[in-house]
């Protein structure tokens, strides 16, 4: 082992004995040949003792510990590690496939860019086509756009065109930043730019850490000068945009790949731009290549209906890799899914015509039949999630009324049959439904769309009868954000809006995300509430708007108590003023 990395080891060994869990790491050393399974016998579960041995050890070795942390999400230990970590000489470089070294691994997931599906086949052509336009933008900012039809693998293109070392060294060694936008309104847009300006802002360490910009050109600002000042010659990644106004709130001159369904969305923004077409789908070969990973098989393995399948699925890899899980499961069916593509049960008049959903329909349709029945109506549930939303398992625990371990299982098993995605770079991992999956359940149970949001309103209540959740974490976030939406849409226009025109409501959403999205509340259900309180409270919120950004955050009631008497907030405050005056 290299003196500085041996000396770092030392010096921050104390931490590592005490925070580290050895078994999971270990599996990963052991996956990269550094550990035997004798050496993994003598440790057990010691983190003492794996020190030691690491201490003995080479590079690699402290490469490949380094790398288990990082997959086990030990992020800050990793940090501590990192300055010191050996350089890879050639030799060692060449024994990482594809040039995606610990570094890139780092830099990625620093930047939330999502990891390989698990089956995965390769897309050299298209992948270099998008490297060769990233590597213009070396010198000079630009726009990369990589579009095509829904469920092409666009996103997975993204993040596979940015895992190379070379690239990542020559053009972007400010690090590649992902965003997941998908269809967004302005206050939801100016939250996405607040934690990327936070998360960038964090990294540096930097000791004053500025309140959150509370307008989205504020957020351009504060956005164009980290970029210039703090992160040049980064990478920002948009997946699948749908709405030029993002691309105008992001036009600050830097460097942008961008995921769209639709080709002409640059032309309102300045700069170099590029494009990358994606086509069709998958060549035959390769989405003959996924079902052969999917069942274990070798390619020339394949029984005949292999072929006709890969056809069905008009080379769609979100819908192969649906009917790749189903055989996985039950390999010896393929005639039986084969027909079941072909039976156009399912066939409905849709609005697009760019892609055939006939065969997402029918391939959702059969993963969802093979589910046991219990499962296949809280699969049901997760057609209330609005679009591009990623939601932590404690949502569903909520839901469900389960514990989160026993939805966390419920849910590897929707991610194994591809019915569902799961982003693990955060912590807890967020679950998500593609787009096209999520209009499906919208279409098939389109009758009872009422019905399931109001069992996600009363199970919330439910289960916070005692007062809305406060602590700021995933889940947290989820309800103060959704549950409007999902009264809305329950038609619960009562409990709306008893629940908007509610000053400890205020309180607690402006407290937690900011004034922004509660406005939009109040224009987005305007026309199921009263107009004359709807006012009251949108007047309050814009007056007062600048105020409940900040942090320490303001007292609301002091706030209100200085609106006018006929305001039915002032009604409000008054009230809790004067429980509290004869409270003491
Ligand atoms: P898009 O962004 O075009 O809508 P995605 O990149 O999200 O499409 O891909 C949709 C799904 O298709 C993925 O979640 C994955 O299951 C599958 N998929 C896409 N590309 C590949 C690939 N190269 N290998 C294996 N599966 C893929």
């Amino acid at each position: 082992l290299e003196e500085g990395a041996r000396s770092c080891l030392l010096r921050v060994r104390n931490r590592l004995e005490q925070d580290i869990k050895p078994s999971y790491l270990m599996d990963h050393m052991i996956s990269d040949g550094v550990l035997t399974v004798d050496e993994e016998e003598k440790i057990r579960t010691q983190a003492v003792e794996l020190l030691e041995l690491l201490l003995r050890k080479d590079n690699h070795a402290y490469i490949s510990f380094y790398n288990a942390l990082i997959k086990e999400a030990y992020d800050d230990l990793a940090n501590l590690l990192h300055d010191d970590l050996p350089n890879i000489s050639p030799s060692v470089y060449k024994s990482f496939p594809d040039g995606c070294t610990p570094y890139v691994q780092t830099v990625l997931s620093e930047g939330g860019v999502p990891q390989r599906p698990v089956v995965f086949v390769s897309r050299p052509e298209l992948v270099n086509r998008i490297r060769e336009k990233l590597y213009r933008l070396q010198k000079e900012p630009g726009w990369v756009t990589v579009f095509g039809m829904a469920g092409s693998g666009k996103s997975v293109l993204a993040a596979e065109a940015v895992r190379h070392h070379g690239l990542i060294e020559e053009c972007f060694p400010g690090g590649v930043h992902w965003l997941s936008i998908g269809q967004l309104d302005k206050p939801d847009l100016l939250a996405k730019i607040q934690s990327l300006c936070f998360r960038l802002e964090q990294s540096l360490d930097s000791q004053s850490l500025q309140r959150p910009p509370n307008s989205l050109d504020e957020a351009k600002e504060r956005l164009r000068f980290l970029m210039l000042r703090r992160y040049p010659r980064s990478l920002l990644i948009l997946d699948d945009i749908w709405d030029s106004t993002v691309l105008k709130a992001l036009d600050i001159h830097c460097r942008i790949l961008l995921t769209t369904r639709n080709r002409s969305l640059t032309d309102s923004v300045s700069g170099a731009k590029y494009e990358v077409e994606v086509e069709s789908g998958l060549e035959d070969n390769k989405g003959l290549e996924i079902l052969a990973l999917y069942t274990k098989t070798k390619l020339q393995g394949l029984p005949e209906e292999a072929r006709s399948i890969v056809r069905e699925c008009k080379g769609s890899p979100l819908v192969v890799s649906l009917i790749g899980a189903l055989l996985k499961d039950k390999p010896n069916r393929w005639r039986y899914y084969l027909c079941q593509l072909q039976q156009k049960q399912f066939k409905r008049i849709r609005k697009s015509s760019s892609y055939d959903y006939d065969a997402l329909d029918q391939a959702m349709a059969a993963s969802i039949e093979v589910l046991p029945d219990e499962h296949r109506d809280l699969y049901k549930d997760l057609t209330v999630l609005e679009k591009d939303i990623k939601i932590p398992a404690k949502v569903l625990s909520v839901l469900w009324d389960m514990e989160p371990e026993e939805v966390e299982d419920i849910l590897e098993e929707f991610v194994n049959k591809s019915l569902l995605y799961v982003d693990s770079n955060n912590k807890p991992y967020l679950y998500y439904l593609h787009d096209l999956q999520l209009d499906f359940l919208v279409e098939q149970n389109r009758n009872e769309l009422e019905s399931l949001h109001t069992k996600v309103v009363r199970q919330y209540q439910q289960h916070y009868k005692d007062g809305h959740p406060t602590s700021g974490d995933d889940e947290c976030l989820y309800w103060i954000r959704f549950l409007t939406y999902h009264m809305a849409k329950a038609n619960l226009s009562q409990e709306l809006y008893a629940l908007m025109f509610s000053l400890d409501w205020v309180n607690i959403k402006a407290q937690i995300m900011g004034p922004a999205h509660l406005i939009n509340d109040y224009v987005e259900y305007g026309p199921i509430l009263d107009k004359e309180v709807r006012s009251h409270f949108q007047e309050f919120l814009s007056l007062n708007g600048h105020q409940l950004e900040q942090r320490p955050f303001p007292d609301v009631v002091q706030l209100a108590l200085s609106e006018p008497h006929n305001s039915e907030v002032y009604r409000q405050a008054l009230v809790k003023a004067q429980e509290g005056a004869s409270r003491g």
